[in-house]
């Protein structure tokens, strides 16, 4: 990478900056189908697209594969790798981060992740216990990546309170991350709570909204289980009328998440992030109708 990338930049500029983020898939069908909606992803000119990274190093290859054709594919996009340290090596992480710089990558979601799904609890004692010792190590040694890191409007589910939660970004923060990335969340209260609270606490890193447009009833189950993310009432019943229903299902978390993308940008978030789940539809569709962005001619 030639010059660092100056993430914190893109925010407060007048207009939110859009970020988009997939995550590597497993089959070939899967990567030519991904390539498809980048395609028309990349149109609407984000700041940057990231890639997420499967617990335990997982989707190691693949998480480089996907940032290594986007960077082939439109050498302009600068894009980030998300990065999990719990149970990972130090050697390990640097090797990574390595083959990412010489891929271009511009920046690191510098996060602990979680015990792998299949032997929860029954990982290697790691080098790592939370992300700030990635950040740390980050901050000292690849100075030019741009580092982010995931904050909970909601708090994380493993944390024994709100303050120690907010305590924790905040060394996470201070150990040297520039942005802060939500956890999905379907009520804005809960973000502009969490922001305030941040400011309080003296966090003065951008909190960047992360916003799932809902496709389905039963992914948004899936997922909010998942990460504990709160469906509110009135969503899951307007889901729920269209139950057999995909379109109806669509329309409704379509028109869900630009409304909460609206009231954010009102109410002054700095930028939005989009979990697209490798399909470009909901989010483009919600970006065209706040005009968010500019087509390429
Ligand atoms: C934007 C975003 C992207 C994500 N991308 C991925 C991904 O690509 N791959 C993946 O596997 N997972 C991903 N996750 C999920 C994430 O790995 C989990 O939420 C995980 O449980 C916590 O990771 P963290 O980086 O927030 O951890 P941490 O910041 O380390 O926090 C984890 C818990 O430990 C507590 N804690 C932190 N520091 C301390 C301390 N010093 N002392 C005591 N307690 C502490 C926190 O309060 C929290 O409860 C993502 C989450 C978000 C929001």
């Amino acid at each position: 990478m030639d010059t660092a990338f100056d993430i914190r930049s893109l925010y407060g500029q007048g207009r939110p900056a859009v970020s988009f983020e997939l995550f590597p898939p497993k089959t070939p069908e899967g990567m030519e189908s991904l390539f498809d909606q980048l395609q028309e992803l990349v149109r609407c000119k984000p700041s940057f697209i990231t890639c997420t990274y499967g617990a335990g190093g997982s989707t190691r290859d693949r998480t480089l594969d996907v940032l290594r054709a986007i960077r082939e594919r439109h050498p302009q996009m600068p894009v980030v790798s998300h990065l999990t340290c719990s149970g990972a090596s130090r050697d390990g992480i640097r090797a990574y981060i390595r083959s990412a710089l010489d891929l271009g990558v511009s920046g690191v979601v510098a996060l602990r992740g979680d015990p792998p799904k299949d032997a929860p609890g029954a990982e290697e004692p790691s080098e790592f216990r939370h992300a700030s010792d990635l950040v740390e190590l980050i901050r000292a040694e690849f100075p030019a990546l741009a580092v982010l890191v995931a904050g909970y409007p909601e708090t994380h589910p493993e944390s024994p309170s709100v303050a120690a939660d907010i305590e924790h970004l905040k060394r996470k923060v201070d150990a040297g991350a520039d942005v802060v990335v939500t956890q999905l969340f379907f009520d804005n209260q809960d973000y502009f709570r969490f922001r305030d609270r941040c400011a309080d606490a003296g966090i003065s890193a951008p909190i960047v909204p992360g916003i799932l447009p809902v496709t389905n009833l039963a992914q948004i189950r899936r997922l909010t289980a998942m990460c504990g993310a709160h469906l509110p009432g009135r969503l899951l019943r307007r889901l729920e009328v269209h139950q057999d229903d995909e379109e109806g299902q669509y329309a409704v978390g379509v028109y869900h998440a630009a409304r909460q993308a609206e009231e954010l940008i009102a109410g002054g978030a700095p930028g939005m992030h989009f979990y697209v789940l490798n399909k470009s539809r909901a989010a483009l569709l919600i970006c065209r109708a706040l005009a968010l962005f500019t087509p390429v001619e």
